[in-house]
């Protein structure tokens, strides 16, 4: 039987050949290509050659080339058109994927011959792409371990064991606290403020829970989130918000405190281990921002600078609140108040401005810009092969005619189709033995599909996601360099949404919406003070969402920077740690405590990570600035952020890039000055 994911793929492009892939070609062609990879390892381990650059680090690069295309096909259907069937063999894969992830990364032959490499690298005259390559691949294998004795070897296999244990522990009881309570409503006045479709889901919630007839609202946040929102019944909102704020920390069976304590030990152990002396180093040494202390430093200006502008929209929101009759603003207010406020200064009618974003002319939107910025040009094609009839394709060239990229776009919901939005890509880009691979992107989305009688029309939120996976897009599509693991969005984390976020800023200008956003029967273009208020909506609250996203990334550092690993009490620590961010007019409430439910940094993969969400703003707010100043469609400006930036994937340190691109560090004041926040 011939398997179409092991031969040539002879489509246009090479473009994979999904129409003939079936669900039963897969476990066959993994098995084929695991074998390949473990035949191409063996032959790198017997090698009696002395070990060099090019039959060491790039054979280990491309050892497992079959297996990687055929994972980036099946992973992608996974999430965008799967099936019983195909989550199965998922299930069925995955342990094999990682179990030969390890027999690389702890294979001591394969480490020996890098190591070798690695020492001679200052006398090998490497391009700056080679020494990259080298550099990554050495520490992908120590970072894991490879260069510990067999003792300590041991050890972090067990920190490791403890760890995943403890995280996995952690999880499941901030899940049986969320569900373990229920807020039951009988009677209809206590649902006052909340609307229709929030009212409905609690009385489903009720009906499936046995009591019909009734409203149930749960800790999850769709349920907790608009209750606190819009619930006029301030008494319950202040039980819901107790309820949220005491999960896992009431001394009961799903009590997280010890859990987080033996978490940051372990880490800690880790990192020594490692030969490092926190966890927060050991986490850097493979991210943008140079040090903890460098972000600590980063957090603590964005505090200071945001700190007045929260202090004083916090007093606005209270005033605003007493002079409708609030006699005092607690936590368990804020967000009831605050959307008021917002609704009362800011209302933005969605529906009013869905015409002006019909789906068609927002791509072709996107696909302009980017042919002002980056001469790219978009030709749909019908002789590429797709995985599903929605599917748009692409040939993407440049002005003077050179093939740059296939694209594929995938943007209604179905049955099979995982929610959200996501870029991703069915290869890579890569040269090898001369021959040059360029890249397959596509970008899933879930937007409203078009009906017989009504075009597809897009909220804001939707266009500035379409710009925001595009950007990401972009970074695939522009690659160019030798190796995949370094080309395209394979970046630091704290990197990887630059050019995705730089993007969305162009929904924001008159400029660039005059290209594409008009009304789909009008033809009138959209007005000014639509775009004003978009704009003043986006930025409500700013200061204080800040000081927020400032106190979490405080804690965390705090947490993974200690020297021992030691945490006498949580929430004493949490308390000290979050001070600088403390806002007077609305008082921290006692006995609640954050850490015990943080799953971000102690259960999922975050853990000395949660800087990067402001990081990333101040990225794209600092880049964004110089086109501001030189002009949103200035060539110049443009070429740099395509030839620094864009192409250059993970080839250089990103800070350099970064560097070469804006000729200074990123500074947080473009992101205050965004949001009216700084002058
Ligand atoms: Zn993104």
């Amino acid at each position: 039987m011939s398997n179409p994911l092991l031969g040539n793929f002879t489509g246009p492009f090479g473009t994979a050949p999904f129409s003939t892939i079936k669900e039963e070609h897969f476990i066959p062609a993994f098995d084929a290509a695991i074998a390949e990879a473990k035949e191409n390892i063996k032959a790198l381990e017997n090698n009696t050659d002395a070990p060099t650059f090019e039959n060491s680090v790039v054979a280990l690069e491309h050892c497992s080339d079959t297996l990687g295309q055929i994972s980036s096909i099946f992973f992608n259907l996974n999430s965008a058109e799967t099936n019983d069937e195909i989550q199965k063999i998922a299930q069925e894969v995955s342990p094999k994927l990682s179990s030969l992830q390890n027999d690389i990364l702890l294979n001591e032959k394969l480490f020996e011959r890098v190591k070798a490499v690695y020492e001679q690298k200052d006398t090998l005259n490497l391009d700056v792409e080679d020494a990259r390559l080298l550099e990554k691949t050495y520490k992908d294998f120590s970072l894991n371990g490879a260069a510990l004795n067999a003792e300590d070897k041991e050890k972090l296999r067990e920190v490791d064991l403890k760890l995943s244990k403890l995280s996995l522990t952690f999880g499941e009881h901030v899940l049986a606290a969320t569900n373990a309570y229920e807020l039951v409503i009988d009677k209809e006045e206590d649902l006052a403020g909340l609307p229709e479709a929030v009212i409905e889901g609690a009385a489903m919630t009720a009906k499936e829970a046995g009591k019909e007839g009734k409203w149930q609202f749960t800790l999850q946040y769709p349920s907790y989130i608009p209750f606190m929102t819009y619930a006029e019944n301030r008494t319950l909102r202040k039980d819901l918000f107790t309820a949220f704020g005491t999960r896992c920390f009431d001394g009961g069976d799903n009590d997280n405190q010890k859990i987080v304590k033996e978490i940051v030990q372990y880490r800690n152990e880790k990192a020594k281990l490692l030969g490092f002396d926190n966890y927060a180093d050991y986490v850097l040494e493979k991210r943008m921002a140079p040090s903890p202390k460098a972000v600590v430093d980063f957090l603590t200006d964005l505090e200071q600078k945001a700190h007045p502008a929260a202090n004083k929209e916090v007093e606005d929101v209270v005033n605003y609140a007493k002079e409708n009759g609030a006699e005092e603003v607690q936590r368990w207010d804020w967000g009831f108040w605050s959307e008021k406020l917002k609704k009362e200064r800011y209302a933005i009618d969605d529906e009013a401005l869905k015409p002006y974003f019909k789906l068609e002319n927002v791509l072709n939107g996107v696909f302009e810009v980017s042919s002002k910025l980056y001469d790219l040009h978009f030709e749909a094609r019908t002789d590429i092969d797709k995985y599903h009839e929605d599917v748009m394709t692409y040939e993407v060239k440049d002005g003077k005619g050179r093939h740059i990229a296939v694209f594929y776009a995938d943007f209604f919901p179905r049955a099979g189709k995982r929610g959200g939005a996501w870029m991703t890509s069915f290869r890579g880009q890569s040269i090898y033995n001369g021959e040059e691979k360029r890249p397959h992107v596509s970008i899933v989305c879930n937007f409203t599909k078009p009906t017989e009688t009504k075009p597809s029309l897009l909220t804001f939120n939707e266009v500035t996601t379409l710009f925001h996976e595009f950007g990401h897009a972009l970074h695939g599509m522009l690659a160019e360099g030798k190796y995949e693991s370094l080309t395209g969005t394979s970046v630091y984390w704290d990197f990887v949404e630059l050019p995705s976020q730089v993007l969305e800023n162009w929904c924001y200008e008159k400029e660039a919406l005059d290209l594409f956003a008009s009304h789909y029967e009008t033809g009138e273009k959209i007005p000014q003070e639509m775009i004003d208020k978009i704009k003043a909506s986006s930025t409500f609250l700013e200061g204080y969402q800040t000081l927020r996203q400032v106190s979490f990334g405080l804690l965390d550092m705090s947490y993974h920077q200690l020297h021992d690993g030691k945490v006498a009490d949580v929430s004493q620590f949490e308390e000290m740690a979050m001070e600088p961010t403390s806002i007077e007019a609305l008082p921290k409430v006692d006995g609640v405590n954050m850490s015990v439910a943080f799953s971000h940094i102690f259960q999922g993969g975050y853990a000395a990570g949660y800087y990067s969400y402001k990081w990333a703003e101040v990225l794209d707010a600092d880049a964004f600035e110089l086109f501001k100043e030189k002009g949103i469609f200035d060539k110049n400006t443009a070429s740099s952020f395509k030839d620094n930036i864009l192409s250059r994937g993970g080839i250089e340190d990103p800070m350099e890039l970064y560097k070469r691109f804006r000729g200074e560090e990123p500074k947080v004041d473009a992101l205050l000055r965004r949001a009216g926040l700084l002058n």
